[in-house]
């Protein structure tokens, strides 16, 4: 993983749930930006947010079961 590379981290408003399992993986096994927003999804959840720089790491598009979360990397950074 090359930490001088930046990534965007894209949350579907529409297809999350909002269970919070892509913060809690983003927690234990990712860079720890996921957290709770005070926002409800369109499902009626909890909205995560990403807050600081991600790592790129994946867990958390690998965990979310509803294929609601995206990482890219910004190429043009
Ligand atoms: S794991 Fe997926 S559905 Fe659950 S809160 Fe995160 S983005 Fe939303
Ligand atoms: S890619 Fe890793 S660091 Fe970035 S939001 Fe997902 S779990 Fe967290």
């Amino acid at each position: 993983m090359d930490t001088a590379k930046k990534f965007r981290v894209t949350i579907d408003e529409e297809q999350c749930k909002g269970c919070l399992l892509c913060v809690h993986v983003c927690e234990n096994r990712g860079g720890k930006i996921l957290k709770e927003s005070d926002k409800k999804t369109a499902l009626g959840g909890v909205k995560p947010v990403a807050e600081g720089d991600c790592i790129g790491c994946r867990w958390c598009e690998r965990y979310c079961p509803d294929f609601a979360i995206n990482v890219e990397e910004i190429k043009d950074a």
